[in-house]
């Protein structure tokens, strides 16, 4: 397995209830196990139990996760804008210093469009938030494509399109406020978005807890991954190392204001 010697921020994990089976999920401490194991610096942090429980049992979930993690994890807020309590929970993020917004229109069920979505983005602006969400496949109602209009209405907010999907390289390239992630990519997909952008607008996610060693049994068994396998794959696909640490560390430092 082995360590990285590269400081590492994970802009996209999870804890809580995941989707698809009952009894898999994964706590903070799952999270601190790969932190230590694998050299990752810091992570950020939403909980999915805010879709398969309810947005506030994810946030109270966030909210003592940061408080027991010593800022090591920190907070995203997953919005459902389905529920009609949802501003509910932003007092607790800030109280909690949580680092921006989560969105998941798949799992939320809402198609992505300006009538959705202009409230969670005028809070992101309000709280300084970046929003980072699931993007689905081009030419779904809940794809890249379909964040133009939001993406131009609100040019403060930096948004992060999570899984580089092919219609986000051309938004990322178009808009100073558009950013790209590297969970579940195709290393050959993030070898091609740095040469059309440049390394300054991807950052490195992985859906973590998912597949990574937690020490213990887990429900679903993954297939195996690793920090180290997930870098080198990316070296191996000639991304340098001034890129590399960008891409895997400075890029969210600087985005999401980690210290
Ligand atoms: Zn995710």
């Amino acid at each position: 397995m082995g360590t990285t010697e590269r400081p590492i921020i994970d802009i996209h994990t999870h804890i809580g209830r995941l989707p698809g089976m009952v009894g898999e999920q994964f706590t903070a401490a799952d999270l601190l196990y790969v932190c230590h194991q694998e050299g990752v610096h810091r992570m950020l942090v939403s909980s999915a139990s805010a879709t398969t429980v309810g947005q506030h049992f994810g946030a109270e979930e966030t909210a003592a996760m940061v408080r027991d993690s010593g800022g090591r994890l920190a907070g995203m807020l997953w919005v459902n804008p389905h529920d009609p309590a949802w501003q509910d929970d932003v007092e607790l993020a800030v109280r909690h210093g949580f680092k921006g917004i989560k969105i998941h229109p798949v799992l939320d069920h809402y198609d992505v469009d300006r009538s959705a979505l202009d409230e969670v983005f005028a809070c992101a602006r309000t709280h300084g938030w970046p929003i980072l969400t699931h993007t689905d496949g081009d030419g779904s109602t809940m794809g890249a494509a379909r964040y133009e209009p939001l993406i131009r209405a609100w040019p403060e907010v930096p948004l992060v399109l999570a899984h580089l999907r092919l219609a986000a390289v051309p938004l990322a390239k178009r808009y100073a406020n558009v950013f790209l992630d590297t969970t579940y990519v195709d290393p050959a997909m993030v070898e091609l978005a740095v040469d059309a952008l440049g390394p300054s607008k991807i950052l490195f996610g992985t859906d973590a807890a998912e597949g990574f060693e937690v020490g213990h049994a887990v429900a679903r068994a993954r297939p195996r991954r690793t920090y180290a396998g997930l870098i080198s794959a990316l070296e191996e696909r000639g991304i340098g190392a001034a890129d590399l640490d960008r891409i895997v560390y400075t890029n969210a430092r600087d985005l999401f204001a980690l210290d």
